[in-house]
């Protein structure tokens, strides 16, 4: 069987954690997509899976080195 052309996300919007450092997009075997917030792995106030789309987030951090440079 051919493979589906790949999409570049295939989930819901996301809101913020689209543009966030600590979001880790999962794909399940049957081609769904979700959003992990890596923050979830060592602080326990955000979910591993964001109910999405987040609107508001204290954690965010902008992808792509958008903050401050010390
Ligand atoms: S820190 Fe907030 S905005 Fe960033 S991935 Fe996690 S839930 Fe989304």
């Amino acid at each position: 069987m051919p493979l589906a052309p790949q999409r570049p996300f295939a989930g819901p919007p996301a809101g913020l954690c689209a543009g966030c450092a600590h979001r880790r997009e999962v794909r399940n075997t049957r081609g769904s997509v979700f959003t992990l917030c890596e923050r979830s792995r060592t602080d326990p106030a955000y979910p591993r899976y964001p109910p999405l789309p987040v609107i508001r987030c204290a954690g965010f951090t902008p992808a792509g080195g958008g903050g401050r440079v010390a």
